[in-house]
């Protein structure tokens, strides 16, 4: 694709990388048959292609963002399926994470979208006032159907009950019996840990089991992919540097640190890029490239250690989804099926695997109407494999599928660390006792 900035704009880092993205685009459209939004509406704006060529035009005006622009960029879920599918290797995610910066900081959108927006990032970070919401949605819940859009949405997401918060995520070394065969990070994250404190705890289990030394760091959070795909960056950058000093204050206590752990695939993504993230502050480009590069999802890492003590029992049927950002994003297809049948359950994947489940950060909140049909077809595939559960490796998922899966029939969603934990020795999975 043809560009035309001037030497002036290029001299801005972020347009010099947007230079580059877009003049690899050869406009061939083979991304619109894979992206969710395309599929969904048929709409050239809603491809990845009318998006780039929305980017392209705002970018060389210089002017503030458009209302059409902001439209079509926030109903981009972020999913990176056109990435998997483009042959020209068009880095759309960086682009994209670009734009929502340009919107953001160039327009202004209408009172109630910038409250609920500033809401969500006040609150979702931070697992204390996450906590606190979830309990006053448990109260809301009852009268869900009379709610607006996204307020019924919001509503439709919180659990009908908020476990007990878990020692496991508190600052502390999970200690292995023996010499360690690895050290490694653990980051605690910040609604999963709300959600199903259970995913942690079968994290550390599992890794105690197979010899690995676990620190939970203090003062590591959220890793920021909420803020950071609603384009506030500052507030990404700051969670990054946060968990940067946070991991290498935890080397510096406890000894080498082998790997930053990562069991939600959205938040994986996002450390993986904190290198990208951080690349024109020389004071953060070098550490943030360090982290990004020992960042590993948990089934990279079950797979580097080994799986071993399989309990010799029955396994049910098991239909995969993979996270968008654990395909897409991370490019990890192979590695948790693996870990599955190595552990002795019968896995299948669903029809249009590639395809988002709606869920992409805080979009089911934000686009309530579109995520809602996602999950709806996503739900439908899911139940047409016959399987009694669903396994996925991000909570952001793992919530949007459960709340269109109702029905007492219909598979139980659970997150992959924790089948394989049950599957070495550890405890029944809540849920997965009562099938
Ligand atoms: S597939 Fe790649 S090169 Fe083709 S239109 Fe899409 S982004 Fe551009
Ligand atoms: S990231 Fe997903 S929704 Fe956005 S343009 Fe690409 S395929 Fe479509």
């Amino acid at each position: 694709m043809q560009t035309n900035f001037s030497i002036a704009q290029l001299a801005d880092p972020n347009i010099d990388a947007a230079n580059d993205i877009l003049r690899k685009c050869v406009h061939c459209g083979f991304c619109t048959a894979t992206c969710p939004t395309y599929v969904l509406k048929g709409d050239e704006l809603d491809s990845p292609r009318g998006r780039i060529y929305l980017m392209k035009e705002a970018f060389e005006s210089g002017q503030p963002a458009t209302p059409k622009l902001a439209k079509h960029l926030d109903r981009c879920l972020s999913c990176l399926s056109c990435m998997t599918t483009c042959p020209a290797s068009v880095d759309y995610m960086h682009l994209v994470d670009y734009g929502r910066t340009y919107v953001e900081n160039t327009y202004t959108r209408p009172l109630h979208d910038r409250a609920l927006r500033w809401v969500l990032a006040k609150v979702l970070p931070y697992p204390g006032m996450f906590r606190l919401s979830m309990t006053a949605a448990k109260l809301g819940r009852p009268f869900r159907k009379l709610m607006p859009g996204r307020l019924r949405a919001m509503l439709e997401l919180a659990p009908a009950n908020v476990p007990a918060p878990s020692a496991v995520d508190l600052a502390q070394v999970h200690k292995t019996d023996g010499a360690p065969r690895m050290r490694v990070a653990l980051m605690t994250g910040c609604a999963q840990q709300v959600l199903r404190p259970s995913i942690n705890e079968s994290t550390v289990r599992i890794l105690n089991r197979l010899g690995c030394e676990v620190v939970v760091a203090e003062g590591a959070g959220c890793c920021g992919a909420l803020v950071h795909h609603m384009g506030r960056e500052k507030d990404g950058h700051d969670a990054a540097k946060r968990n940067i000093e946070a991991w290498e204050t935890a080397e510096k206590t406890h000894g080498r640190i082998d790997a930053v752990v990562i069991n939600a695939s959205g938040c994986g993504t996002t450390v993986k890029d904190y290198g990208w993230m951080l690349r024109n502050d020389p004071a953060w480009a070098a550490r943030a490239g360090a982290i990004s590069n020992k960042t590993r999802d948990i089934t990279e890492v079950l797979l580097e250690l080994g799986l071993s003590g399989v309990v010799p029992a029955e396994k049910p049927r098991i239909a995969y989804h993979s996270a968008c950002s654990m395909q897409h994003g991370q490019k990890l297809k192979s590695e948790p099926v693996e870990l599955l049948k190595s552990a002795g359950f019968d896995v299948v994947e669903p029809a249009e695997s590639h395809l988002c489940c709606g869920s992409a950060g805080t979009y089911n909140i934000m686009q309530p109407d579109w995520a809602a049909d996602l999950g709806a077809r996503k739900a439908g595939n899911l139940r047409d494999t016959g399987a009694a559960y669903v396994a996925t490796g991000n909570i952001g998922c793992l919530a949007q599928i459960s709340s269109a899966l109702t029905d007492d029939r219909d598979p139980k969603v659970l997150h992959t660390v924790e089948l394989l934990d049950w599957a070495t020795g550890g405890p029944v999975p809540d849920g997965f006792a009562d099938r």
